[in-house]
């Protein structure tokens, strides 16, 4: 089964392709985490290899074992564990082993199916012996790279995949799966769908581990503290984050997004837009840092982290650019105490 909520048009795009045996040897799927990507990969695997009249039956024993993972002609290929963390790259020899394994034909199947995720972690090595396996790609072999971030990837190697670009799930969608697919009650549906911004997979996850939820607030909590915290921590944090996205820049470039949506509801709390603020949960803080900053300075604070997003992307020293976010932050003089106060009995 093609089914996948949300993602129409990409499932429409591999159905037809599918149909008409119109397959490439490779795709690229793009768009933000969390939203099938991955899954919809799953499920042209099990397409391409399904023993039933209609593939993808997800019932036959080759659907199951794809889906469990055990398929021997589908291969995930990611970053590698260093200990308990996941290693920075999809290294060189990860693709050599690739490049061996596609060699060889499908084993159990009609077909091998490769998927690269995240594929903008290749190194630059890697990519380049990669670029080498898509120019003369062995017959009934199927990339399928898998990126959050496609400009990290060798125009090289993009002109050689058919892009499938995946959506952002409007809230209302999101609501209605978590409500009537996951069981969740209104309420959690509600403020989940409302963060989810778009990614019915990190909705499912929240939901599923609600310290998901905590470790976001927390995030959240470390940035108001910092608008009072003086030039020397504010350094200090900077350098610790900067060792974060050494071991893990999706993390890092995923911290700032949330800043940023931060930011964005202290503004509209700023221009009495209530109802519009993502974070309704947290609506005293934001009420709160709204009232002790002026107008130009939060635009200031979404300003640079737009600019510090860009700069890691482009590879700029990672902790200047941090150090840079944290100058360009107002300094605020926020006691607790007055937080508790102002809310009401
Ligand atoms: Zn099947």
């Amino acid at each position: 089964m093609w089914r996948i909520i949300g993602q129409d048009k990409a499932v429409a795009a591999l159905q037809s392709a599918f149909a008409d045996q119109r397959v490439a040897h490779a795709y690229m799927f793009v768009g933000p985490p969390n939203i099938g990507k991955a899954t919809l990969a799953r499920i042209l695997a099990q397409a391409l290899n399904c023993d039933e009249a209609k593939p993808p039956c997800g019932e036959c024993t080759s659907c199951r074992r794809i889906a469990q993972g055990l398929h021997a002609d589908v291969q995930i290929i990611g970053r590698e564990m260093d200990g308990d963390r996941a290693r920075r790259d999809i290294r060189i020899h990860q693709v050599r082993e690739v490049e061996r394994t596609v060699s060889l034909g499908a084993y159990e199947g009609r077909y091998r199916v490769v998927i690269v995720d995240p594929a903008e972690t290749m190194n630059e090595e890697a990519q380049n012996a990669f670029l080498k396996t898509l120019e003369e790609p062995p017959a009934d072999v199927v990339f399928v790279l898998v990126s959050t971030d496609e400009h990290r990837l060798l125009d090289t190697i993009r002109s050689r995949c058919r892009r499938v670009e995946f959506a952002a799930m409007p809230a209302k969608a999101i609501a209605s799966a978590l409500n009537e697919r996951w069981k969740a009650s209104p309420d959690q549906a509600k403020l989940l769908a409302r963060l989810a911004q778009g990614r019915l997979g990190w909705a499912i996850n929240a939901l599923q581990d609600t310290s998901l939820l905590a470790e976001r607030d927390e995030s959240f909590h470390r940035m108001k503290e910092s608008l009072s915290d003086g030039l020397g921590e504010r350094f200090a944090y900077a350098t610790d984050l900067a060792a974060r996205f050494a071991r893990d820049r999706a993390e890092v470039a995923g911290l700032l997004d949330l800043w940023l949506e931060w930011w964005r509801d202290v503004l509209l709390v700023q221009a009495g837009c209530d109802e519009e603020v993502v974070n309704q949960h947290l609506f005293e803080d934001l009420r709160q840092i709204a009232r002790a900053c002026d107008l130009a300075s939060v635009v200031r604070a979404m300003e640079a982290l737009r600019a510090a997003k860009q700069n890691l992307t482009f590879n700029a020293n990672a902790r200047l650019a941090l150090e840079v976010l944290f100058l360009e932050l107002p300094q605020l003089e926020i006691r607790e105490e007055e937080t508790r106060s102002a809310v009401p009995l």
